[in-house]
């Protein structure tokens, strides 16, 4: 699965007690958040003093995680962050492909003197890392966690706060276990979390079932009043702007989950979230079956991803960004017009 030469010169890298880094991607998510924290309480164990940096706060309820309180936000600790990711010899990239994506972070990151290893499922990773953990063909950063745990021969390690970290990684970025996740090999994984003490029942109750009243209303208003549907094109898009968030009292992770609805009408089989922020409009891209996201993203919204989920971002505001959209996805008519079954 692994570089043999990669391990090896990890290995040899990990065997003196060293200042580490472990970073996580922007608008941080359960995978990047699991993934780092299940690294943070492993590597600990062998003695080196490691510390996790996220680029800006994580949503509420990823906080019952073991060890989530430890984690330095950049936006609040700028300038320890920037001190730990210079005295770090080892930097450990998290569930992103590219530097940029640590977004205000990244020029600090880049020019961070430690050596650089990636850890990641996401195509075609940047050049900027020294060593590569990259598998696309992977359900999670987390899973890939795991595999570089084993990979060290420090399957004995394992823990119950690493394996609730790595099962929630797992979790979320499958939808619980319904996208990405056609290898055996990931459920062989699971199944040996939950022999180290993970309550699959309670992990999901702490991350789902914790909405706001607000929240819930939110989603509500977002598929009632926001929600446009072009049957024609197989497409759907929910568009909130500042307004709808503040009416809803946005907190960080209100929308998450949301842009999954539309998918669930039978015949939509792409379907786009577009979330007013500063001077931007954040994308979320969600498909089912072949239409590929990534590439979707990529080529018109400044983005990327995965196939099936990607995100990118837009400067018009919402009714030419709409319109923009509509447009764009007129030309992929074809390509969206297939029908979810068997082959
Ligand atoms: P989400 O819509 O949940 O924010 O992101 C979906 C997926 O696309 C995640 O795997 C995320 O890492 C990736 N992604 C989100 N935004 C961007 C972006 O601006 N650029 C790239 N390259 N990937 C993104
Ligand atoms: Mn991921």
């Amino acid at each position: 699965m692994f570089d043999t030469t990669t391990i090896r010169e990890v290995k040899q890298l990990l065997l003196q007690p060293r200042d580490i880094v472990l970073v996580s991607h922007k608008n941080p998510d359960g995978d990047t958040i699991g993934a780092a924290l299940g690294l943070m309480h492993y590597l600990r164990q062998l003695g080196h003093r490691v510390e996790a940096l996220v680029p800006n706060e994580f949503p509420s309820f990823y906080r019952w995680l073991p060890g989530s309180d430890q984690l330095l936000i950049f936006d609040q600790k700028a300038k320890e962050v920037k001190e730990k990711l210079n005295n770090a010899s080892l930097v450990f990239c998290v569930d992103f492909n590219s530097m940029d994506r640590t977004g205000n972070m990244a020029s600090f990151l880049q020019e961070a003197p430690g050596i650089k290893i990636v850890i990641d499922h996401h195509l075609q990773p940047s050049d900027e890392f020294q060593h590569y953990f990259s598998v696309v063909e992977t359900s999670s950063t987390g899973e890939l966690v795991y595999s570089f745990i084993e990979a060290m021969d420090h399957l004995q390690y394992l823990n119950k706060e690493i394996a609730l970290a790595l099962y929630t990684a797992i979790m979320t970025d499958t939808g619980s276990f319904s996208f990405a996740c056609n290898q055996g090999r990931t459920y062989e994984i699971v199944a040996r979390l939950i022999d180290l003490g993970v309550d699959p029942t309670l992990v999901h109750r702490l991350v789902y079932d914790t909405f706001t009243e607000s929240r819930l209303r939110l989603l509500g208003h977002s598929i009632s009043n926001k929600m446009r549907v072009w049957n024609e094109l197989h497409a759907a898009a929910i568009y909130l702007d500042k307004k709808d968030l503040s009416d809803f009292s946005y907190q960080v992770g209100d929308t998450e989950g949301v842009v999954n609805y539309p998918l669930s009408m039978e015949q939509i089989n792409l379907s786009i979230l577009l979330t007013e922020k500063n001077s931007l409009i954040r994308m979320s891209f969600r498909s089912k079956g072949g239409f590929d996201c990534n590439l979707f993203a990529r080529k018109h919204y400044n983005g990327g991803g995965h196939k099936n989920a990607a995100g990118g971002n837009t400067a018009l505001p919402m009714d030419q960004a709409l319109q923009h959209l509509e447009e764009t996805l007129s030309q992929y008519k074809n390509e969206l017009g297939y029908k979810i079954g068997f082959e």
